[in-house]
């Protein structure tokens, strides 16, 4: 059994520290100290350079007391603006903040239910084996820590990311992929009343391109959509440059990368019809993943929900998270509900009850 009275002081501690995306330092310094005081291995990777964080992620390991495949749990220490200063009200089970920050379980809840039941099999003596606390740092600003996580740190192939909206016991199965499209078409610039024949419009040649596009619901799980198309002249210039960034997501791979493709072959079809260039193209942000109901990791995590006296239910998401990256570098990795919702406002919140079922779902699965 969890520590109740511990897990829910360590979670207003948690949150009262600040950790807005990169400025991640003091919570990495907190957690460190808190699992070094159980017995855990504690290493940091050198990953601040790309992403541009106080630190690198955090991995914090226990030697395995008895048998079984080694078990990443995985949280980001992160929180989105505004998060400085949270402060923590509790009413009727229900914790939110103040009201002017988030209250940052996004995703602290996941953070406090690993170190809780780690703290639990030390302190009772309960045999697992080796367990992985993987705390990453810049999930919010497009999973960069997990995408330059230093994976050779890494202690096994089976990973769950508790990271989701939902009660706990949700357990999400797949996630899309996406790319980002960020491109400029270059046209030549000409006076549009002297000289036009010599002018090429980056503008038109962009306008072409788009009403070739295939966009917005593309099949059932790929979707495209253009955010932004950037051009601004005179209108007695002929404009050189127009920028435009769109992305595309799809739970297919396959179909991610044809629509991708085809995103681009409008544009470079446009520019030579035009007679203009292209400059950028496609980023990959992450990479889509999906499990059968039947996949034997999907039959353990449903196994411990139970266990936990929770009841399973599989989901598919939307958005991406650290779960993307771990499994496109062969990790196994799927994503819990920790009950977190109204995630990314100010009125932010999170039961007490989702807190303690989310802590004992994390217990059994360590302890399968
Ligand atoms: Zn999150």
């Amino acid at each position: 059994m969890i520590n109740r009275q511990r897990l829910l002081e360590t979670f207003l501690d948690y949150v009262r520290i600040d950790s807005e995306s990169t400025h991640e330092g003091a919570m990495a310094d907190r957690l460190a100290v808190d699992l070094e005081a159980i017995g855990c291995r504690v290493e940091r990777d050198n990953s601040q350079a790309q992403t541009g964080s106080e630190t690198g992620n955090l991995f914090c390991t226990l030697p395995a007391t008895g048998p079984g495949q080694p078990l990443l749990l995985c949280a980001h220490m992160d929180t989105v603006t505004p998060g400085v200063g949270v402060e923590p009200v509790i009413e009727e089970g229900v914790i939110r903040s103040k009201g002017d920050t988030v209250l940052g379980g996004d995703d602290k809840s996941g953070v406090v239910a690993i170190v809780e039941a780690m703290r639990t099999v030390v302190e009772q003596n309960l045999p697992h084996p080796e367990l992985q606390a993987v705390f990453t740092v810049c999930e919010e600003i497009g999973l960069k820590g997990s995408r330059h996580m230093d994976y050779s740190l890494l202690a096994g192939k089976r990973a769950v990311v508790l990271d989701s909206s939902g009660d706990a016991g949700k357990i999400i199965t797949s996630a899309p992929g996406q790319y980002k499209l960020n491109a400029t078409v270059v046209g030549r610039r000409a006076h549009a009343g002297v000289a036009p024949e010599e002018g090429i419009s980056a503008i038109q040649v962009l306008a072409h391109a788009i009403a070739n596009m295939k966009l917005l619901r593309i099949d059932e799980e790929t979707t495209a959509n253009i955010g932004s198309v950037c051009a601004q002249y005179a209108t007695n210039i002929v404009p050189e440059r127009a920028q435009i960034q769109a992305e595309a997501r799809s739970r297919s791979d396959e179909k991610l990368e044809a629509q991708g493709k085809h995103m681009m072959d409008c544009l470079e079809q446009a520019c030579q019809k035009f007679g203009a260039t292209l400059e950028g193209g496609l980023s990959r942000s992450y990479t889509a993943y999906s499990y059968r109901e039947d996949d034997p990791f999907v039959l353990a995590v449903s196994q411990a929900c139970r266990r936990a006296g929770l009841t399973p239910s599989l989901a598919a998401s939307g958005g991406g998270s650290d779960a993307n990256n771990l499994n496109a570098h062969g990790v196994q990795a799927l994503v819990l509900g920790t009950g977190m919702t109204k995630v990314h406002t100010t009125q932010e919140e999170i039961t007490v009850k989702n807190l303690e079922d989310t802590a004992a779902l994390a217990l059994a699965l360590m302890t399968e």
